[in-house]
């Protein structure tokens, strides 16, 4: 089928109600271009009879937390991610605790993790009994900034949390010789970059630990609540997965004290579906960036760094802008739905008052919540959606120049 976007320029339309100008700026020949920020329903459709079948299966199995298709699972992710194990859990936050936890934390123990993240990373440091401290990031990549960790570092410290935001690795190479000089265990929060790449290492196989989150708008997505740790140590492996069952290894006997934070038999049949997927929706995500790498050049913002020590797999696709409230608006009136990751620091949470921290604290961090956008990515948006997304957020620049 061959669409076309009809284009209305905005001077021809300025006498038109905002609701008819939206109606035609999104008519795609007859047809309304329909933008999801993310359409979890189309990717349901198009594998959908394999994951009712998987859902079937654990429907007549009755094995409805942990078992076989759990374990099924948790190999193939081991192997996709290239380490020995895979540890099936509840959701990414409980992959943290459980992590952290089985760190044997005292009291007055130090974790470092990156001020730019989702908040359940900082809430997990807390719930496992050490204190959060936050470093800023580098502005480029908007992760960790290493020199910022080496700082950081106490005789407290006893392990750092890199996170690979929005499916781009952290700069791991410094972070890990610093990680080794100074003998603190090393945990990705792969939550939002499952399949990305660090040179020619996999995300998840880097540290002491990863943890990923299953949920459903993640890269890779559970029907639910799930998440995972992977590792190659055994040991961990062990304890993490007796942590998740009640610090139990054997049926009624219990040895640590532990969680309930079993991974959903059908959410295990779900991702062992979706998992076979992966590979082929980071590669169009990733093409997707790409096409608004080409498509905003000339839009005045910035742009996401492309560099090629990263395979990212885009969980989003983040722009800057000084005008970043405006330019929601305008998209939103033009029928473009985008979200802001993150708008309110996590140290200017109430939640996190305590820690003591001020504005000043992570310059980096705060500009960025004042300035991020995050556009439309997902495998299933399409070129002409994309170029009309791009093609509006250059319109928005244009008109702010004229208005110079
Ligand atoms: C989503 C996410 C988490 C938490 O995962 P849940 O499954 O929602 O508990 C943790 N860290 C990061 C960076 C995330 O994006």
């Amino acid at each position: 089928m061959s669409t076309k976007i009809v284009d209305v320029s905005p001077a021809a339309s300025t006498n038109l109600t905002g609701s008819v100008r939206v109606a035609i700026f999104t008519v795609v020949k007859g047809m309304v271009m329909d933008i999801k920020f993310l359409d979890l329903q189309a990717q349901y459709q198009s594998i959908k009879s394999e994951i009712n079948y998987a859902i079937d299966r654990v429907l007549k199995s009755s094995t409805f937390a942990l078992g076989p298709a759990v374990q099924e699972f948790e190999e193939a992710y081991a192997e996709f991610c290239g380490t020995r194990y895979c540890v099936g859990v509840d959701s990414g936050t409980s992959a943290l605790v459980l992590t952290l936890r089985s760190l044997d934390i005292d009291l007055g123990d130090e974790v470092v993790t990156s001020a730019n993240t989702f908040i359940a990373t900082i809430e997990a440091i807390i719930h496992a009994g050490a204190r959060p401290v936050l470093v800023d990031v580098d502005p480029v990549s908007r992760n960790m900034n290493p020199a910022l960790l080496e700082k950081a570092i106490t005789c407290r410290t006893r392990a750092v949390i890199p996170v690979h935001l929005y499916g781009r690795a952290a700069d791991m190479a410094p972070i890990l010789r610093i990680a080794e000089e100074k003998d603190i265990a090393v945990i990705e929060d792969a939550s939002q970059a499952h399949g990305a790449r660090y040179r020619d290492r996999r995300v998840g196989s880097m540290g002491l630990a990863a943890t990923f989150s299953f949920y459903p708008s993640k890269n890779l997505g559970a029907i639910g609540e799930a998440g995972a740790i992977t590792t190659n140590d055994i040991s961990l492996a062990r304890k993490l997965r007796m942590l998740r069952d009640h610090g139990s290894e054997r049926k009624y006997y219990h040895d640590l004290v532990g969680y309930n934070a079993r991974m959903d038999g059908i959410q295990g049949a779900v991702l062992k579906v979706k998992l076979k997927y992966l590979a082929k929706w980071n590669e169009r995500r990733n093409y997707v960036a790409r096409r608004y790498h080409e498509g905003l050049s000339q839009a005045g913002i910035t742009l996401p760094e492309m560099n090629d020590d990263y395979y990212q797999v885009f969980h989003q696709y983040v722009i800057e802008t000084d005008r970043r409230d405006e330019l929601q608006t305008y998209l939103r009136e033009r029928g473009i739905p985008t979200m802001i990751h993150y708008p309110a620091p996590n140290h200017r949470q109430l939640s996190m008052r305590f820690l003591g921290y001020s504005e000043a604290d992570f310059p980096v961090t705060e500009k960025l919540a004042g300035s991020v956008l995050s556009l439309p990515i997902y495998p299933e948006l399409t070129d002409d959606q994309i170029d009309f997304i791009s093609q509006r957020v250059t319109d928005f620049s244009y008109q702010c120049e004229q208005i110079a």
